[in-house]
């Protein structure tokens, strides 16, 4: 690997992948991102992607790759949604969503970005979970089994490719100060800190530094692990 590369971060025109691309733009890093509507963000590259649909993943990858002068190295796959609903309620379309939305797109990515990385003989494949997928809620089957599943799917690159110079690592944060944890109501925002042990939500930018270690040259003996950064809550996992 060399000290710095090329990076696609999906889903990072806001939340925790805007904070990554720019923590990997800090770190020397050239960084494209996806978005899918809107304006991109300024002073990254942007490129319109829809990770459920792999024409336009190998469409993304196609302009990322010219507009940064090379194959991406960096992958970061991002994207996600949740569609919170209780197991007897969720509809097929609720399930199949956020597991085509989490799981496929992260598979639809990893695997077009590992076309470029063989030939390079280097990579680095992160991919955004969550302490919900080994520790589940309430609400959340379809998510935590898509982001159960990202594991697996890391694990298997790792061992598939691992001799190629490639690595694959999960990063799985806790409740991080977003949008949607602003959004909780009181009560239930006062029980899931009294279950953290660290005491608060995380900071979006505490995502990225876990992302830019595992982008880097020092993370080149770790693949096929699952880094928390979720202040203790999912200790054990
Ligand atoms: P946001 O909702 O703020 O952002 C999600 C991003 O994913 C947006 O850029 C969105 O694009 C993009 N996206 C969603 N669906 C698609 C799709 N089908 N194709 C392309 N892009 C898509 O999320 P967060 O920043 O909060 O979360 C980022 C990741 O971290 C997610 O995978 C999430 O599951 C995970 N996570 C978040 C936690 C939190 O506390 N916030 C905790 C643990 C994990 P657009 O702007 O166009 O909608």
């Amino acid at each position: 690997m060399s000290a710095t590369g090329r990076a696609l971060v999906t889903g990072g025109n806001r939340g925790i992948g805007l904070a990554i691309a720019r923590s990997l733009a800090e770190a020397g890093h050239a960084v494209a991102v996806t978005y899918r509507s809107g304006e991109p963000p300024e002073g990254l590259v942007g490129v319109r992607c829809e990770v459920t649909d792999t024409a336009s993943v190998d469409a993304a990858f196609a302009e990322a790759e010219q507009r940064l002068e090379g194959p991406v190295d960096i992958l970061v796959a991002n994207a996600g949604i949740t569609r919170d609903q209780l197991l007897m309620r969720m509809s097929d379309d609720e399930y199949d969503s956020v597991v085509d939305t989490n799981l496929g797109g992260a598979f639809r990515c990893a695997r077009r970005a590992t076309k470029g990385m063989i030939r390079l003989r280097r990579g680095r494949i992160i991919l955004i979970s969550s302490v919900v997928g080994l520790y589940g809620l309430p609400g959340q089957a379809n998510y935590a089994a898509s982001k159960s599943a990202l594991v697996g799917l890391a694990r298997s690159i790792s061992r598939e490719l691992g001799g190629r110079g490639i690595t694959a690592n999960v990063v799985a944060p806790g409740f991080i100060e977003t949008d949607m944890t602003d959004a909780l109501p009181p009560d239930r925002k006062e029980a899931y800190l009294a279950a953290i042990p660290a005491g608060r939500f995380g900071a979006t930018q505490e995502v990225a530094a876990a992302v830019r270690f595992l982008a880097g040259e020092d993370a080149a003996y770790i693949t096929g692990a699952v880094i928390p950064v979720d202040g203790g809550l999912g200790m054990g996992h």
